[in-house]
C-alpha cells in the first residue's frame, strides 16, 4: 500500500475508544485531512506527543479504504510549540486560528499559502506572546486567501475616496461606504484611519506577525469590522471563539 507523507499542522485531536485518536490536520499540498491513529495513546514510539493540537509534524499515512479518514502510520515531531502551551490566552488564540482555518478554508484542496500563514501565526504565539493584533492579521489574511476580502479604502457603492474622518462598514454591501452612500443607521461606524490600517496590513507580507501595534480604537473598530466580515462565511458559530471571549473577559 502506498504511504503518503507531508509536513502538517495538527488542528484538532480527539481521543477515541481505549487508545485510538482522531486528528484533523492541515498540509500544504493536500489541504485539510482527517486521520485515524490506531493505538496512538499506547504507542509512544510511533506517535509520541506529535498528535497534540498546534504541533508542527511530519505525518505518514495510507489513503482511506472508504470514507474520508486516512490511516495514520507514524509521526515525527518537528515543533511542539511549548511556548504557547504555558499561556491560556495563547492556547485560546491558537485554537481559534486552527478552527477558523478549518471552517473558512478546510474544504479547499492544498493551499501552501494558508499553511504558511497558520504556521507563522502559531510560531508568533509561541515565541512573542499573545496579541490581539496577531488575531486581526490572521483574520484579514485568511479572508483575502479565501477571496472574501472587503473593500476598505474606497466606498464600495460610489467608488469614491473618503473625505472626512469617518466612514461606514457594511459587509452586505461589499465593505466600506462613504457617509453619502450609507443609509441611516446602516452598518458599523468606523474611523477612516482604522480602514487604512486594515488595508496596510493586507499589503504587508502574509507571514509577518511581529512588530504590529494598534491603538485602542483600531483594535476595537477593526475587531468589530472583521467579525462582521467573517460572519457570512462561517457555517456555524466557532466553539473556540466562545472560549477565547471567555478568556479575554477574564
Ligand atoms: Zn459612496
Amino acid at each position: 500500500m502506498r504511504i503518503h507523507s507531508s509536513e502538517a499542522i495538527i488542528l484538532r485531536s480527539l481521543d477515541y475508544g481505549e487508545a485510538d485518536r482522531i486528528v484533523s490536520f492541515l498540509t500544504p499540498d493536500h489541504g485539510r485531512l482527517k486521520g485515524f491513529a490506531r493505538a496512538a495513546r499506547k504507542s509512544r514510539k510511533r506517535f509520541g506527543p506529535a498528535l497534540e493540537p498546534f504541533a508542527q509534524v511530519c505525518l505518514y499515512w495510507s489513503p482511506p479504504r472508504s470514507g474520508e479518514m486516512v490511516s495514520l502510520k507514524e509521526a515525527d515531531l518537528l515543533d511542539l510549540r511549548t511556548g504557547l502551551r504555558r499561556d491560556l490566552t495563547a492556547i485560546a488564540l491558537a485554537g481559534y486560528g486552527c478552527e477558523l482555518v478549518e471552517e473558512l478554508l478546510g474544504e479547499l484542496p492544498g493551499q501552501p499559502q494558508v499553511f504558511e500563514v497558520l504556521r507563522a501565526y502559531l510560531d508568533h504565539l509561541a515565541t512573542q506572546g499573545t496579541m490581539q493584533e496577531a488575531r486581526m492579521l490572521l483574520e484579514l489574511r485568511l479572508l483575502a486567501l479565501a477571496g472574501y476580502d472587503p473593500h476598505l479604502l474606497h466606498c464600495s457603492a460610489c467608488g469614491g475616496g473618503f473625505s472626512g474622518d469617518r466612514a461606514v462598514f457594511a459587509v452586505e454591501r461589499g465593505g466600506s461606504l462613504c457617509l453619502d452612500c450609507a443609509g441611516a443607521g446602516e452598518g458599523l461606524s468606523v474611523s477612516v484611519l482604522t480602514l487604512g490600517t486594515m488595508a496596510r496590513c493586507l499589503r504587508s507580507p502574509a507571514t509577518l506577525f511581529a512588530g504590529f501595534r494598534f491603538g485602542e480604537q483600531t483594535l476595537h473598530e477593526g475587531g468589530a469590522l472583521l467579525s462582521q466580515a467573517l460572519g457570512p462565511h462561517l457555517g456555524r458559530p466557532l466553539k473556540s471563539l466562545q472560549f477565547l471571549k471567555e478568556i479575554l473577559s477574564g
